[in-house]
């Protein structure tokens, strides 16, 4: 069988987490190295990696957990807003960050690029083609 996930871990009670939200599909902790305090973890409790392993109902239902949390965060740390990233560089399980954001203070520094001429065009006609 293969290992568990950290957040199955934490999930079965293995290592501890400081929990904000539980129920029978999801689980809601704070990050152990947050961004700013509050950044919360949500994930769901069967193991899934990507985002498009996730079967759409459930998919659908843990952006609208997420939508409540943040509601929740945004009110509780009285942030200008929650940012909401799914990255998913480290722990091979389907997580949800939920980031405070304060007024004045920038999380995410995306290093952007540009296109060169009909590029645009051609990147845009390659994933439609895919979808
Ligand atoms: P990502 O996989 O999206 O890059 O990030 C994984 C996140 O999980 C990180 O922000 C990291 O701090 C958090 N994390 C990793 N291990 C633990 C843990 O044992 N407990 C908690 N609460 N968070 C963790």
């Amino acid at each position: 069988m293969q290992d568990k996930t950290i957040f199955q871990k934490i999930i079965d009670r293995e290592i501890p987490a400081t929990i904000v939200y539980e129920d029978d599909r999801f689980l809601a902790f704070l990050d152990i190295n947050p961004v700013t305090k509050g950044h919360t973890l949500l994930i769901p409790k069967d193991l899934y990696v990507w985002i498009q392993d996730m079967p759409n109902d459930l998919l659908g239902d843990i952006m609208i957990k997420a939508k409540e949390l943040v509601i929740a965060i945004k009110k509780a740390t009285a942030c200008h807003l929650v940012e909401i990233v799914i990255e998913g560089n480290d722990v091979p399980h389907f997580h949800i960050h939920l980031i405070p954001v304060h007024t004045g203070h920038k999380i995410a520094s995306w290093q952007h690029t540009s296109y060169e001429n009909s590029e645009a065009q051609t990147f845009a006609k390659k994933i439609k083609s895919c979808l």
